[in-house]
Formats: structure tokens, sequence, C-alpha cells
């Protein structure tokens, strides 16, 4: 090793720099490289950094610096590319390097742990006569499958494929003692190359349009560009990326598919393991830390792997990665709303720049600054028009129901309709953007209202058991009889939630099961399977949910889909309602007719003019971002400028306020020296919910039509906000591209 050589460290520290230390004293044969863990002291604590950069000299005297302890790793951990996307994230959204490990990896590696890969054992045939075997264990009929099952399986059968199987045990012993299977434990899978074809089953004949997609997307496999696939609902966006993919795997290349947090359904991951003949790791936050290790490690080394995660999972490192699809691109949930905000989608097209691959972003309804992308030329638009397999869109009807008495949410010409179709022994959704019974129980006496003592909100009232439950805190208490202020006895509800339209459509449509489907039913994961099942199995049924209905959910029975109140996205504070509204009413309504039968989707509403949400109706969603996008531009809003949002909260109502003062006339100082109004500085301001789970909250916004200006003052105001002694008062974020401003 060289002389003098500095070690740049990244350590879990929230400070935005990288730390500097000495090689150990006498490892002169040993050569460091970027991706190397390291032990370090740190104050008077040891802590797991990783090298980033290996430098000759530092600004620091070198009787000043540290030893490192000692090197964790003889090799690399993370590859280069992951280093340069980590680097690249740090700046981006400006966290803290440490801070941003910390968020992209998995516990055991953070933890320093070197045993980074489970050992899997394979059984194998020996080189007996098979026909002996079969032979001899005709009266052993668990051993005897075992041995065929070996038999059909050369490249060797997994300990937990035979334990999946329920052949553990008595039976396996057996066979091993008999000397027919011999066991060897490996780490990686071992595979028979070229002798399996890439195909499990036969891919669909593709329509003209999917093919035009296919064809845009493969040709360009070993170079950068991101396509938006938008697609209708029921277009067959999937068969688009099962046939990119194919090409993908044929070359010995990997994949990385992106979806959103409730996309994971066994459905979409069964299309997949039905096709391909290659390993799938799932990567979520359903694994355990040893799991999701294991599957890091083997995408990082393997060939020929399909990733399929949520949003952290653009963090893995992938050996010979050569796509990256994002499924539903619009779905917030690629954005991380605490610590590091980064966009998993926003990331998926860095990083795919930087390899060189092509990006596919699907959805029937893509986020206005895609269809930016698109316009001006940055991304491919690709389109599906039709929805696959001589499926018709589904009919929209708006109904208005201002003078129309409504039961549990529920307008007559809705039971009407739901009544139709469950005769005609067809599948009705119902989808409300509320659960539980009511979101407010209040007194017709003297007005009180149950409100959240902790956030400035109301309290939403639940059944089993009866209870008042905020949603922003989490805080529950049981339902007060009376009036605490006036003590009436009766107390009313106002609005519905899934719980209400639940038991009034069990009420009127007693011979049909009702299934309620949102985050309080689905707590565990058997129960939410079971109503797939159930839903799956096409008997007559309602569900009634919120949004974990709307998304990607294929349910070919179902003919009626219903709205039971649209408006909320009208009046919304944020810039983004429209936008949001336009998505779910979309999504939701692509529920309906994905099969032979043509479905019909029926939107109640206290606005049956409005002259957006009837663009929407009959034009369909693209026509309606169109004008949506128009709206922005004269507003210059995102995507037309680019904006950062610094949030504070503290339990102390003044401090969020003062510190975020400080922070906007640095901001100020430091934009003096850029041309005049480079970025534009808005509040601060208290946030709309100004008190949440006890704590005030302000924020203050910075906006540019430049990113490299409003970049550039980013880094340096956030290495003098560190300083700033208001700091420590308070809880602090910077959002760059925020998706919300609340
Ligand atoms: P999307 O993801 O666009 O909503 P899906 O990929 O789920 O749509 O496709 C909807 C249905 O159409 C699925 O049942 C799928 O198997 C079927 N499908 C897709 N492409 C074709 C095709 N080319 N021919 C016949 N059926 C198709
Ligand atoms: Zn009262
Ligand atoms: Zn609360």
């Amino acid at each position: 090793m060289e002389k003098n050589l500095v070690l740049r460290v990244a350590l879990p520290t929230p400070l935005r720099r990288l730390f500097e230390y000495l090689p150990p004293p006498g490892t002169l044969d040993f050569s460091p490289l970027p991706g190397i863990r390291v032990s370090v002291p740190f104050g008077n604590r040891k802590l797991v950094g990783f090298i980033i950069d290996i430098a000759n000299r530092s600004e620091i005297p070198s009787n000043r610096l540290k030893h490192i302890e000692h090197f964790i790793d003889k090799k690399p951990v993370i590859p280069e590319d992951m280093i340069k996307l980590y680097q690249w994230s740090a700046h981006y959204y400006q966290h803290p390097i440490g801070e941003v490990y910390s968020t992209a990896l998995p516990a055991p590696l953070r933890r320093g742990e070197i045993e980074l890969r489970r050992k899997e054992i394979y059984y194998h045939l020996t080189t007996l006569d098979n026909d002996l075997a079969h032979e001899n264990l005709k009266r052993a009929p668990r051993q005897l499958e075992i041995v065929r099952l070996v038999t059909k399986h050369p490249e060797g059968v997994s300990h937990h494929t035979i334990k999946a199987l329920g052949l553990q045990g008595a039976p396996l012993k057996s066979v091993i003692d008999k000397g027919w299977l011999e066991a060897k434990s490996f780490t990686n899978q071992p595979q028979h190359k070229n002798s399996k074809s890439v195909l499990a089953e036969a891919p669909l004949t593709l329509s003209e349009e999917q093919q035009l997609a296919v064809n845009s997307v493969t040709q360009s496999l070993e170079q950068f560009t991101c396509f938006l696939l938008e697609g209708v609902t029921g277009s067959g966006k999937t068969e688009v990326y099962l046939q990119v993919i194919e090409q993908v795997l044929r070359k010995r290349g990997s994949v990385l598919v992106l979806v959103p947090e409730i996309g994971l359904t066994p459905q979409t991951v069964n299309r997949f393991k039905q096709r391909f003949n290659a390993p799938i790791a799932l990567l979520h936050s359903g694994r355990s830390d040893k799991e999701r290790m294991h599957d890091w490690m083997a995408a990082a080394e393997e060939e020929c792997y399909i990733v399929i995660g949520t949003r952290s999972s653009i963090f893995t490192p992938i050996n010979n990665l050569g796509v990256i699809i994002v499924d539903e691109e619009h779905d917030l949930s690629f954005k991380q709303q605490d610590g590091m905000r980064y966009s998993a989608r926003d990331l998926g097209v860095i990083r795919a720049h930087h390899t060189g691959i092509p990006i596919v972003l699907g959805s029937a309804t893509p986020s206005l600054e895609s269809l930016h992308n698109c316009t001006s030329g940055r991304y491919q638009h690709l389109q599906l028009s039709t929805r696959a397999g001589g499926a018709s869109q589904p009919k929209l009807l708006l109904t208005d129901i201002r003078s129309r008495p409504l039961q549990g949410g529920l307008s007559q010409p809705l039971i009407d309709a739901i009544s139709k179709q469950l005769d005609a022994g067809h599948q009705v959704l119902i989808f409300i953007n509320q659960r539980g019974f009511a979101p407010v129980l209040m007194c017709h006496q003297c007005n009180w209202i149950a409100q959240c003592s902790r956030c400035d909100t109301r309290l939403t009232l639940h059944l089993n058991p009866t209870q008042l439950r905020c949603h922003h805190c989490g805080a529950q208490r049981s339902a007060p009889r009376n009036c605490p202020d006036c003590h009436a006895v009766e107390l009313k509800t106002l609005g519905v939630g899934t719980e209400c339209s639940e038991q009034t459509i069990a009420q009127l449509f007693p011979g049909f099961p009702v299934l309620r489907i949102d985050r309080d039913s689905t707590s565990s994961k058997t129960a939410m399977k079971n109503m797939l099942a159930q839903i799956n199995s096409g008997t007559p049924c309602v569900m009634v949910g919120t949004q974990m209905l709307a998304k990607g959910h294929h349910f070919p029975k179902v003919t009626l889909v219903a709205i039971l109140e649209a408006d909320y996205g009208l009046f919304s504070a944020d810039f983004r309602g429209l936008e949001r509204m336009g998505q779910l009413i979309t999504q939701v309504s692509g529920r309906a007719g994905r099969e032979d039968k043509p479905g019909e989707v029926i939107i109640q509403t206290h606005q049956p003019d409005h002259p957006m949400l009837n663009k929407l109706i009959k034009e369909g969603y693209s026509s309606y971002a169109c004008n949506l996008l128009k709206e922005r531009e004269i507003g210059q809003l995102p995507p037309y400028c680019h904006a950062v949002l610094f949030r504070a909260e503290s339990v102390q109502h003044h401090h969020p306020g003062e510190f975020l003062e400080e922070v906007k006339d640095i901001a100020e100082s430091l934009a003096v020296h850029q041309q005049p109004s480079a970025v534009e500085i808005f509040g601060p301001i208290q946030a709309t919910m100004y008190k949440r789970a006890g704590r005030f909250r302000s924020q203050l916004l910075l906006q540019s039509t430049d990113r490299k200006t409003l970049h550039e003052l980013l880094t340096r105001l956030c290495l003098e906000i560190e300083k700033l002694k208001s700091a420590r008062k308070v809880r602090w974020s910077i959002d760059v591209d925020p998706l919300d401003c609340f």
C-alpha cells in the first residue's frame, strides 16, 4: 500500500461531509478500495463506515488524523455504480451522505456483519441407475416423490423447495442414507447455463401498439432512453414489460421492476414467475433483515436476475442491469416522505442514465412531470390506446347528488344499479376516500365536534370497537355517549366512511357478501388474501374500499364501479389536487369491465357542471392532463419551475418560525450573488395542519426555473444551517421536488 493514503469515509452522522482517516498501522500489503467497510473511532464511539474515496493527501495535517481500526471486508461490498448513485442522491436531495447509506443499505451491512449470504443446501442425484431407485421405492411414495423431483432438476433442488413440499424429515433422510441423493451447500443458486430456455410459458401475441412499444425499447437496449408508456387501464402494459424483460434475460442481463407499495400483490408476482425461468427477488418491507440481505447480495452477484420491489429497491446493486421498469409511475409511494425524501422513480431515471440502459415508466395516468418531459423531448412517449383482448373501455356517468337523499352515502340510482348487477351475477366495486364509520362526530345542540387534542384535525368515528381515532397521529379514545360540552344525549355523525357504507349495503343486499378493503380490515396478511381469493372465485359480491382497491388489481368479474364522492379534489388546497383527482377517478374506473362484460362507472358529485370533471369524463385523462399542464405553465408552477420545501417542527410554537426566518435571511444573502430573482423565496408560513402530533409546523418554499442555480444555493445554505443554534431547537428537513406541501 502506498504511503500517505487518506481514506474518505461515509459515517452515519447527520453532517453533510465525509470523514478522513489514515489506514490502520501495519497494513502495507492491503490496497483499500471504495465500497469496503471499515470500523473507525468516532468521538468515544466506534462506527461502521464505507470508504468512498481514496486520496494522497488531506487538508488536515496527518498527525491530527486518526487511524482506521480495521477493514471489515477484503473486497468491496458496494459496487462503484452504486457509490455513484448514493453520492448523486446525497447531493441532489441535500442529505448527509452517511444517512444516505443508512437509508439505502440493509441493516446487516450497516452493522458490519460479515456473513451476508445465507448458504442453501441443494440436493442432486448421485450417478445411480434411476430405474432401480424407482423400482425400490414403490412402497415409499414420499421418497419416490423426492427422487422424481430431483431427476427433473439436474441443477439441484433446494432444501427450501423440499420443505415447501413437506418432504423434509424422515423421507429425505432415507434417500440420503441409501446413497441416492447427495447434498451440497451453495451461496449462489446453481444454474445449468443454456440448458433452460428463458421462457417458462409462451408469450401472448401482441397488439400492434404493444409490438411498437416493445420494439422501441428493445431497439435501444444498450443506451439510455427514458420511455413513458401511457396505456389506458387494461391495455396490457404488463405484457409489454414482460416481453422487454425477455429480451434482456436472453442477453443474460438482469432487470429491476419498481412497483408501488401495494402493487406487490401475489397476482403481479405470479405473472413474472409463470413467464420466466429466472430467479426472482422480492424486496419489500415485510421481509426480514436476513432475507433482504441475502437477495441483495444475490442480485449483486448473479446473472439473469429479476428484482421486483418497492421504493427502496432502487438502491439494490444489480449485476449486469439491462432495463429498469417503473410501474404506475405516478404513484405517490415512490416518494419517501421522511428522512431522505427521494423519489425512486426519478432516481431510476438517473440510474438508467449512469448505466446506459433504457427505463420504462408505465401508467394509465402519468404524472404531469413525466408528460412534460415528453413534450420537451426528454422522454419518448409510447401509447396504448385500447384495452387488450377486445375488452372495451368503461362508460362513465356523473350522478348529481345535490338534492338526493343518500343511504350510507349511496343514491337511489346507484342502489338500483348495484341491484341489477348483483342479480346478473356480477361483482360491484365501491370506492370511498375515507376509512372508518364517519369522518365527523358532532353535537347538534351546541356544535361541539370531536377533535384531536394533539392535531388540528377532527377525529374519525370507528366501529368494533366504537372509538374515535386520529388518522394523523394515531391517537385513540372511546367515543362519548353524551356531548362533553352541553351533555346533550344525541351525538350525530356527518359524512360516510367505508364501515358505514359496508353496513348499509349489507342491509340492502342481505344475500350477497360485502367485502370491506381498507387499511383496518387488511392489517393481517391472511385477511387480504382471503378476500382476494373470494373475489377471484367470481361469485357476485360488493367490495367497499379505499385507494387500496384502486390500483393495479385485475378483477375480471367487476362490471360496476362507483365513486361515492368525487368532489374533494376540486377544492383541495394543494395545486396538485386536480391531478390527483383525475388519476384516482381514472384508476378506480379502470377496474370495471376488464374482460368480456362491459363496465359501467357511476360517479356521485355535488358539482355535476364542473368543467374539469366533465372534461375528464368526456375526453379522458390525456386531454384532461394536457389542460392541467397549460394551467401550470401559466402559473409557473411545477413542472415549469423547481421547488424545494424546508419544513420545521417543534413542541414550542415559536421555534419553527424563528428557525425558518434565519434560513430565509441566509438564503437571501446568498442569493444576492446570483442573477436577480433567480431563486424566489416564499414564507415562512404555518403548515396547513399547523399542529400535528403535538408539534407546531412551519415551512419555507424556494422556487426557481433554473435547477442548477437553485442547487448551488442549497448546497451552501445547508452547510450554514448546520451551524445555526436555532436548528438544534427544531426538527427540520429539506424536501427537493416536494409532492405535497402540508
Ligand atoms: P394494464 O397493466 O395495462 O392495466 P394488464 O397488463 O393487466 O393491463 O392486461 C390486462 C389483461 O389483458 C390481462 O389479463 C392480460 O393477460 C391481457 N392481455 C394483455 N396483452 C394481451 C394481448 N396482446 N392479447 C391478449 N390478452 C392480453
Ligand atoms: Zn353539545
Ligand atoms: Zn392527532
